[in-house]
């Protein structure tokens, strides 16, 4: 079947950056039928708030990707909106402009429902970017961790900017929670990323979101891509819904050839 991974870092903490490395990870992907993979970026390098310089140094690495193996990495412009609406746009517009990146990676640097996520949808909007946000339901991580936006605080991105597609990472980290949370918002898509297999968690989410809006990412490296892509091979599903999740949902949406 024919695969798009929609959620990766290929550099993770510094590591994976030399070209035999990166070669190989192209290989690897391509073995298991992986014909894309969107590139995040090494988004934790630099902590939960990177500056301006930091961000500019990681996008240009994400973008060095794309130039070694083009049509095989799609980058996504990582931002820190905290930098306010200046910093977004310009970064947002560099990366549109001289590298074609997709869409916008969002981290933990603030919540998904603060009022400074105004100006990374204002950037979406203008670059026709879609945006990937950090999601976990942090039920039991206790009070401290709020810019860990849970699945209430990316759909409540979603409802207030319907003209943006956003993508709420981590399905096995919302849980059925954070399907519930992201039910009947047609902008909204969840990526299956996010901590090993649960049993049922797949066609949960198809039960209540439908086909189109979930889409198949891995988070390599923390997590292995053949267990992933595992997850919903083995899925109670029909196979053409395996393959929307696998591929085509993805591919529309990117507007990937
Ligand atoms: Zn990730």
């Amino acid at each position: 079947m024919r695969i798009i991974d929609v959620h990766t870092h290929p550099i993770f903490f510094n590591v994976g950056r030399h070209e035999r490395e990166i070669n190989a990870l192209v290989a690897h992907g391509r073995a298991l039928g992986i014909e894309r993979m969107i590139a995040l970026g090494d988004v934790l390098r630099y902590g939960p708030r990177p500056d301006a310089a930091q961000l500019t140094r990681l996008n240009n690495e994400n973008a060095r990707l794309q130039r070694l193996h083009p049509g095989y990495f799609v980058g996504f412009c990582y931002l820190n909106p905290l930098l306010g609406e200046k910093a977004v746009m310009q970064e947002a517009e560099r990366c549109a402009t001289k590298f074609g990146f997709k869409g916008i990676k969002l981290e933990i640097a603030n919540n998904a429902s603060d009022a400074c996520m105004q100006h990374v949808m204002k950037a979406a909007r203008a670059f026709g970017y879609v945006v990937l946000q950090h999601s976990w339901s942090s039920t039991h991580f206790g009070p401290d961790l709020r810019d860990h936006s849970d699945p209430e605080d990316t759909a409540y991105l979603a409802r207030h900017h319907p003209d943006v597609n956003i993508i709420m990472a981590h399905l096995v980290g919302i849980g059925y929670r954070g399907v519930l949370a992201a039910k009947g918002l047609p902008n909204l898509y969840v990526d299956t990323s996010g901590g090993y297999p649960e049993d049922g968690l797949v066609e949960y989410a198809v039960e209540h979101l439908g086909a189109d809006n979930v889409i198949y990412g891995s988070d390599l490296p923390i997590r292995d891509s053949s267990t992933k892509i595992g997850s919903v091979l083995g899925a109670r599903i029909p196979e053409s819904t395996k393959a929307k999740i696998l591929f085509s949902n993805t591919a529309r949406l990117l507007n990937l050839n």
